[in-house]
């Protein structure tokens, strides 16, 4: 049993996509262990994107996800890491085929609706860095 992180971006809250959005990761049988509407401050997002830190987009991303609050989500399913990344799509969403999340409803490279955990290492990680043991089920 693994669980993964996603997290909503501010271009899937502006569109009003998140019960979209959830419905779809939902309908892999997954269940949802944690869910919250978050403001991310400038110390997580370095953090979190740490391995991009040196790329000169770097403040784009950092503005772009404090554009709007994001919605994390903790989810729960059977080999659910690969599952998740395989229906959200590849980073650049013009490149992303069409049936996954990012094909259907991301504009670019960096507005890509949502961020998927990409190992059972960053998720673990990640479920710490976004939830408190209370907040999770
Ligand atoms: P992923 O989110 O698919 O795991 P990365 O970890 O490589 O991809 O990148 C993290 C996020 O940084 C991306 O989802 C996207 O929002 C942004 N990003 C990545 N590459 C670019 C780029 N070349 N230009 C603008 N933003 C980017």
């Amino acid at each position: 049993m693994e669980t993964t992180v996603i997290l909503l971006k501010p271009d899937c809250v502006q569109q009003r996509l998140i019960g979209e959005v959830i419905r779809r990761f939902e309908a892999l049988d997954l269940r949802l262990r944690g869910c919250k509407m978050v403001k991310v401050s400038r110390k997580l997002l370095e953090e979190h994107y740490a391995h991009l830190a040196e790329r000169p987009f770097f403040p784009e991303i950092v503005a772009f996800m404090q554009s709007s609050p994001i919605v994390a989500l903790a989810l729960e399913g059977p080999d659910c890491i690969e599952a998740v990344r395989r229906l959200l799509g590849p980073t650049d969403s013009t490149a992303a085929p069409p049936e996954t999340i990012r094909g259907r409803h991301g504009t670019d490279q960096m507005k890509n609706i949502a961020h998927a955990s990409d190992s059972p290492e960053t998720a673990v990680a990640e479920l710490s860095r976004f939830f408190d043991e209370t907040e999770l089920f």
